[in-house]
């Protein structure tokens, strides 16, 4: 069957119909990008209620890593759930929570010792970070970057500063946390130039923060997205994790590496911080881990691990269907889907900066395997953002059946599940390019 397909007006009635019925009942908090009402979803294809067929290059936001129902995680679901549902991991024990834990000590970056805490979602992952770091090292402040994003509940949401909408009128917040710029060199905070910098963005924590604002000694931990996600597909200098985790070390500060959009393959290692040879002290995963089902997990160094038992605790958390699903999961991926989102993150990137070449629109294309950014700006030569040409490109591009994100100021994402194709990412490439042309002469 040829996708995309598009066969009605966009949204079709069927569409129309649920909406309306949605927008009655859920919360006005919901923050939905284009009217899309999913049927089902199969591979890399979404099938909306009106018969319409998307080709998803969104991953439901970097989830859908082996893409829609997956025969293989299906059937581990279908079989864990005959057995039993639920049986609360937090007071009593099952074997696909501790096979899970097993593997993620296995699999996470480093060759020190790990413990593993299971949660249903990112934000439950950091939340028991900042808890962790806070009792392990007995120090109540913590730094964060501007630009990122950890989640929405009140501790990640202290971390987070990718949109200030998403803090408005939630203070007070959590105190003691100090935000400083991110490794971004494409908008250096510092307006200096990568090669001769000398990477100011890390050295500015210890020489300015540290000597002006909080004494390194009184800080517990530093939270960082190896590549930041919602703050724009940022990949920061090569050098940025590894110096970040060495001065981390100077002052007994624990490197938190918030891995719940890059983990699971997504930039063609198991884990984004692979790239680069760093060991954070703790590391948080959710979204791609288990293909869909909620699941998040910490995992830390185990001599940090030195809480006591019923200091945390969660009645879902490692939920025996979702750790069935991630094991399923991880086996897929270890079985070539990590490198196909390599190979085929390397041509989509070629495609993309060939694009680039043609489209003044374009400022920059970024990223690491299947995680890629394409940021836009106005023509000025200022790289002044562009987020309305942005919002414009991803509508066009779903009214013709091409399934995007934005995310940042104005940058589009290309998170397809990890399964996509040469052939698939052509034809993602061939419509963008399409959008962007309508979208810039409109
Ligand atoms: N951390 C990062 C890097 C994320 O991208 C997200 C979600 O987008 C979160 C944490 C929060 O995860 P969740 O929405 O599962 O709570």
């Amino acid at each position: 069957m040829k996708v995309p397909r598009i066969k009605t007006e966009l949204p079709g009635p069927k569409a129309k119909a649920v909406i309306e019925r949605d927008q009655l009942y859920t919360a006005p908090a919901y923050g939905r990008v284009y009217p899309l009402v999913v049927k089902q979803g199969r591979g890399m294809v979404i099938e909306d209620v009106d018969g319409n067929l998307f080709l998803d290059f969104t991953a439901g936001i970097a989830v859908a890593s082996t893409g829609h129902a997956h025969p293989n995680v299906l059937q581990a679901i279908e079989e864990q759930a005959r057995k039993f549902l639920h049986f609360c991991g937090s007071d009593f024990y099952y074997e696909p929570m501790a096979e899970l834990a097993e593997k993620l000590c296995r699999l996470a970056p480093g060759s020190s010792a790990k413990k593993v805490f299971l949660t249903n979602s990112g934000t439950e992952a950091i939340e028991a970070a900042l808890k962790l770091a806070r009792y392990s090292t007995r120090r109540q402040h913590v730094v964060a970057f501007l630009g990122s994003f950890h989640g929405r509940t009140m501790g990640s949401l202290s971390l987070t500063a990718s949109r200030s909408s998403h803090r408005a009128h939630f203070a007070p917040l959590v105190p003691a946390i100090h935000h400083v710029a991110y490794g971004y060199c494409h908008r250096c905070p510092y307006h200096l130039t990568y090669g001769s910098c000398g990477i100011e963005c890390v050295k500015y924590i210890e020489k300015t923060l540290f000597r002006l604002e909080v004494a390194p000694e009184e800080v517990a931990a530093i939270f960082v997205e190896p590549i930041q996600g919602e703050g724009g597909y940022v990949v920061p200098p090569p050098e940025y994790l590894g110096m970040l985790k060495e001065m981390c070390g100077r002052y007994g500060i624990l490197l938190v590496a918030d891995e719940v959009q890059t983990g699971f393959g997504r930039t063609g290692k198991m884990f984004a911080c692979e790239h680069w040879g760093v060991e954070p002290d703790i590391l948080c995963v959710a979204k791609g881990i288990a293909s869909g089902l909620p699941l998040g997990a910490m995992i830390a160094k185990s001599d940090l691990s030195t809480w006591t038992s019923g200091t945390h605790g969660s009645t879902f958390g490692g939920n025996p269907v979702a750790c069935a699903a991630a094991l399923a999961t991880i086996a897929l991926l270890e079985n070539g889907l990590v490198d196909n989102a390599a190979r085929v993150g390397r041509y989509l990137k070629e495609m993309l900066e060939q694009v680039k070449a043609s489209a003044p629109g374009i400022s920059d294309v970024r990223g690491l395997g299947l995680m890629i950014g394409v940021e836009l700006a106005k023509p000025d030569g200022e790289r002044e953002p562009d987020p309305e040409l942005r919002n414009q490109v991803i509508r066009k591009a779903f009214e013709k059946g091409l399934l995007l994100l934005g995310c940042g100021q104005s940058t589009i994402r290309f998170c397809p599940p990890l399964i996509v194709t040469e052939a698939e990412a052509q034809a993602a490439v061939e419509i963008f390019s399409l959008a962007l042309k309508e979208a810039t002469a409109s």
